[in-house]
């Protein structure tokens, strides 16, 4: 059979994609190399955040908005024995004068989005297992707060596969050259059109293309235990919160995991098919120093739990989406950048707006920006 679109990658960007296009009426065939939401994939951790605010770039919170709503609907649509959205609520805590936080803020407001800026007599209050050292004020979107990443990618991927779309797992072999696309095994993917949206693996595949714009980073996420019945490390007492001042977030216990935890700043360089994924000592203190200092209910807490991940990052932090330069029917859906979980909805939309010839292009996403801008970073 000819399919109308191959998406070649079964992550949020991938399942999303062939969720919309199947709903836009073509037909479609999703393959993956190692499963949906696999722990290889950046896709394939426990839990991500869902925020609105991203300083100036309304784009992305107009795209956050809109993808909010589509995983809610997605969410509604069928019963899940466990809840794949939290409400946690998602403070930011601001420096004084901080700039990037003041844009979130008139952001949020500019899209009518719930938000509360508060000073830090009202953060101690509020959310008393903090201590607010350096903080001078924050902003809480009370609204957002965290999605079960692996498991939703898989309740999308069945979505789509109900709907119709076709599953196939296996490996396309890298590097692509031409538009005969085989898998490892030989199999012949026969379609119309090719969506890869292959996330952290996308260098591999387009060597010449994307091996200077994508950078494949190692990044550790650690989980500390709570101790026994003890809520105060649920929401609302504990929301997410995002330090970017000191290029941290963190996440309450969910789902009884115990506080996530997790360093911004970008790792060494990673290979998503053969890395280790062990987490190493100076971030393990690192990031123990920092709970000591922030949560300091938790200096003692035992580290319970331990992923080595990956970020895809372009230049500046932007999506790339686009099609090949020089195979017309083949398009790129990447560049996450540590950011692109929330936004699976959105970018599968504009995606099938882009095959199906109905939007303009948005310069950000493009090939060609990205090599042109370098200095805007988006978080
Ligand atoms: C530690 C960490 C924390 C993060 N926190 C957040 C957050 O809080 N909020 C947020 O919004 N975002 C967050 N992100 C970013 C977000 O998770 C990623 O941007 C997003 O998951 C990328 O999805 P993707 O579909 O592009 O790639 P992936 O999820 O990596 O999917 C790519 C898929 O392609 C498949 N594949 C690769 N090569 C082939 C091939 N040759 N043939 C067939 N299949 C292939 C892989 O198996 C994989 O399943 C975080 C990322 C990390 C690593």
């Amino acid at each position: 059979m000819t399919y109308d679109v191959a998406v070649i990658g079964a992550g949020v960007f991938g399942v999303w994609t062939a969720y919309q296009l199947n709903r836009a009426g073509l037909s479609v065939l999703l393959l993956d190399a190692y499963g949906p939401g696999n722990n290889r994939a950046s896709s394939g951790g426990e839990s991500r955040i869902m925020r609105l605010g991203y300083g100036p770039d309304e784009i992305y919170t107009r795209s956050a908005q809109r993808s909010f709503k589509l995983w809610q609907e997605l969410f509604a649509s069928f019963a899940s024995p466990t809840p794949l959205f939290h409400q946690t609520g998602v403070l930011w805590l601001a420096r004084k004068d901080d700039d990037y936080c003041e844009a979130t803020l008139k952001t949020l407001r500019a899209v009518g989005a719930r938000c509360e800026r508060l000073d830090q007599a009202q953060l101690t209050e509020r959310f008393p297992p903090f201590n607010f050292d350096g903080v001078s004020w924050g902003i809480i979107e009370p609204d957002a707060g965290v999605l079960m990443a692996r498991r939703a990618v898989q309740a999308v991927a069945m979505k789509a596969r109900a709907n119709g779309v076709d599953y196939l797992e296996e490996a396309i072999a890298s590097p692509v050259v031409d538009r005969n696309l085989r898998t490892v095994s030989g199999k012949a993917i026969d379609a119309r059109q090719f969506v890869f949206a292959c996330g952290p693996w996308l260098p591999k595949l387009f060597p010449d293309l994307l091996g200077e714009l994508i950078h494949v980073t190692r990044q550790e996420v650690f989980f500390f235990g709570v101790p026994p019945g003890d809520d105060r490390f649920r929401p609302p007492r504990l929301p997410t919160w995002i330090d970017f001042n000191d290029l941290v977030y963190g996440l309450p216990n969910l789902d009884s995991r115990g506080c996530k935890i997790a360093i911004d700043a970008h790792g060494p360089e990673f290979d998503p098919d053969r890395g280790e994924r062990i987490v190493s000592r100076e971030l393990t203190q690192a990031v123990r120093e920092y709970i000591a200092r922030r949560v300091p209910l938790l200096a003692n807490a035992p580290v319970t739990e331990t992923r080595v991940c990956q970020y895809e990052n372009t230049s500046n932090g932007d999506f790339l989406i686009d099609r090949h330069p020089d195979l017309e029917n083949v398009w790129f859906a990447g560049g996450g950048s540590g950011h692109g979980f929330k936004h699976g909805p959105a970018v599968g939309e504009y995606v099938a707006a882009m095959i199906s010839g109905t939007e303009p292009p948005e310069p950000r996403f493009s090939l060609t920006t990205k090599e042109r801008i370098q200095q805007r970073k988006v978080y």
